[in-house]
């Protein structure tokens, strides 16, 4: 872009509050400056959101930043990493002031929130989108992987599900009622929080997390694939608000959303039986609820029970993942 559009752009970055005291060298040089500190490692990681495909291009921009910064925050969340420092390509059509403005009140609301600083980025002239690179810090060796379940181990999700899966509905729907359910459920969707404590009190007592952004079937797919274990669900156990069973209606509707609601960024971990005792006790200060809601196992897929029965539900992202296929 011209240097006075972009000279706007970057008026609009340097509003944030965060001022780390690891950051040497900030937005405005070819590169940013920062201090690692020893006995840590590095997490880093990537999202792109592009208009059309991950948001409609007329969405809001508060809540487009806000979402996009959240699915950042919460892959550190899920490998027990405090995120630190963020970089922001931008690309749109043409510089646009108002548009900006909103973006940026939903994004360092939350980057101010979890002391998150913008160090640097690009801006470039083109169709709309938003890659967002977050670095945070984890205690050397003590990152929670996606392969690290055993048989025996529990499995726990934190929260509750299918509210973001409810609310996306809603925001889709051809009728709006403009109930305070809806607009709970639709705040549900735009404006998860990041488990970012819930992901640092996991460390050592975790043997493996992620967190939930294409439904839990298809994420603890995840998990069991890198483990080479399956893993046994309780239906009745699924952590459901009571938002969601009023939209639902029944409760076995609300418990198949809950099962495949993406975009929660809730956390899916596996406890070792030694563990399970503490996690309770070492999430208390972090106010999540955390719930068991089933069992690893060896072999292969994913069961669902409702007690002792076993259930043939067909979900989507679900047959992929059943013992037979
Ligand atoms: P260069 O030509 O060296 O890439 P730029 O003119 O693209 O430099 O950027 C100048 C400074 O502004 C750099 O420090 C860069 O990190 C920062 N910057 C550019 N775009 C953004 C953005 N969208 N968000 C945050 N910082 C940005
Ligand atoms: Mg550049």
């Amino acid at each position: 872009m011209a240097s006075s559009e972009f000279s706007l752009i970057k008026q609009y970055f340097s509003r944030q509050q965060v001022q780390r005291q690891d950051v040497d060298l900030a937005i405005g040089d070819d590169c940013a400056l920062v201090q690692a500190p020893v006995n840590s490692q590095i997490a880093i990681s990537t999202d792109s959101l592009v208009a059309g495909t991950h948001f409609l291009a007329d969405a809001d921009p508060k809540k487009v930043a806000y979402k996009a910064l959240a699915s950042n925050i919460s892959d550190l969340a899920a490998m027990g990493a405090t995120p630190s420092w963020v970089s922001l390509a931008l690309t749109m059509p043409k510089p646009d002031e108002a548009w900006l403005e909103q973006f940026c009140d939903g994004f360092f609301e939350l980057a101010d929130r979890h002391q998150i600083q913008l160090i640097g980025g690009d801006t470039t002239k083109g169709p709309l989108s938003i890659t967002l690179t977050i670095q945070g810090m984890v205690p050397q060796g003590k990152a929670l992987l996606r392969s690290g379940a055993k048989a025996g181990d529990w499995l726990f999700v934190t929260g509750n599900l299918g509210d973001s899966a409810a609310g996306l509905e809603v925001i889709l729907g051809e009728r709006h009622s403009g109930s305070t359910l809806e607009k709970t459920l639709e705040n549900r969707h735009y404006f998860s929080e990041p488990r970012v404590l819930a992901g640092q009190a996991l460390r050592g007592l975790a043997s493996s997390a992620l967190d939930i952004s294409d439904g839990l079937i298809a994420d603890l797919g995840h998990i069991l694939e890198s483990s080479n274990v399956s893993a046994a669900i309780d239906v009745n156990k699924l952590p459901l608000s009571a938002e969601l069973l009023d939209f639902c209606h029944d409760k076995e509707t609300a418990q198949q959303v809950a099962l495949s609601s993406g975009e929660e960024y809730e956390l899916c971990f596996t406890v070792p039986e030694e563990n399970k005792q503490y996690i309770e006790s070492a999430l208390a200060h972090t106010d999540t609820k955390v719930t068991c809601i089933g069992q690893i196992q060896a072999g292969k897929g994913i069961t669902l029970r409702d007690g002792d029965t076993e259930l043939d539900w067909h979900l989507s992202g679900f047959d992929h993942f059943r013992s037979e296929s």
